[in-house]
């Protein structure tokens, strides 16, 4: 085992195939009442789309319905080009990774346990197999000294990233996150987003909500501000931050900028 540094970047970093993902006329509701509506865009392979807008305008509904976690009403996702809507449930959330704000960590078990038991139970590796993969993923975001601690013995921001590793051992073609930096301390936030910036550049194909404006602008090939379960602006980050169409996306900017 050797003693990675727990900031450097690993020497064997893992470069990833991301699969291209692409929304069609995609339609989510809450019972009658439709939250996300007729939403169309394309994540291309290894590339980083960032969704932006107000509180409630839908975007955590969309990113749960990108693996079905909310079932659609209408519209398909496809992956490459497959449609999702034929792809079974459990496989398709090993193939399209969520995380979220609240990490959702084993609280008895160690980092290396929570990567290590999603590997047996998903991926049915026996003990010593899913604890060296374990390993090598914890390593990679950064981790490697902190494997035997518990989460309540990490900061917020190690264990986001223990919930990352762990989303990243299923080997997912795509990686949802949910405003994964929201509930962390400001000097914990950084590490993190330097960390989904990194998995970016490594051809992870991701789709990032996010209040971080500054990460849209430096690590989004896309960016997507919703509003009302609509799809209002889409373009390259410096395309919708400097020179934004809409008076709801110019309002929204001069509000969070
Ligand atoms: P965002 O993530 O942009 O804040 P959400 O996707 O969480 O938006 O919510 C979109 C809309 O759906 C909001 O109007 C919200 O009130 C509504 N909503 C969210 N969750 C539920 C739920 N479980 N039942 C009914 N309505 C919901
Ligand atoms: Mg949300």
């Amino acid at each position: 085992m050797s003693a990675t540094n727990a900031t450097s970047t690993p020497l064997d970093v893992q470069q990833f195939r991301g699969s291209r993902l692409e929304l069609l006329d995609l339609t989510l509701a809450y019972g009658p009442i439709d939250v996300v509506k007729n939403v169309d865009f394309t994540v291309a392979p290894g590339t980083t789309t960032c969704v932006i807008g107000p509180s409630g305008s839908g975007k955590s509904t969309l990113l749960r319905g990108l693996n079905r976690l909310h079932e659609p009403k209408s519209g398909d996702v496809l992956l490459e080009t497959e449609s999702t809507l034929t792809v079974k449930p459990d496989e398709l959330r090993r193939r399209i990774g969520l995380v979220f704000q609240h990490f959702n960590l084993f609280p008895d078990h160690t980092a290396l346990e929570n990567v290590a038991l999603s590997l047996r139970h998903v991926k049915k590796m026996s003990s010593a197999q899913a604890k060296e993969l374990a390993h090598r993923r914890l390593a990679e975001v950064g981790l490697a000294e902190r494997s035997d601690h518990r989460p309540r013995d990490l900061s917020g921001g190690q264990q986001q990233r223990v919930a990352i590793a762990r989303a990243l051992a299923m080997e997912p073609e795509v990686m949802l996150f949910d405003e994964v930096t929201s509930a962390l301390d400001p000097e914990l936030v950084k590490g993190v987003l330097n960390l989904m910036a990194d998995l970016g550049k490594r051809g992870m194909t991701m789709v990032v909500v996010t209040h971080e404006m500054n990460f849209a602008r430096r690590v989004a090939d896309q960016v997507v501000f919703m509003d009302e379960g609509r799809v209002v602006e889409a373009g390259p980050p410096a395309e919708l931050f400097d020179n934004p169409q809409s008076p709801r996306l110019q309002r929204f900017l001069s509000e969070v900028l």
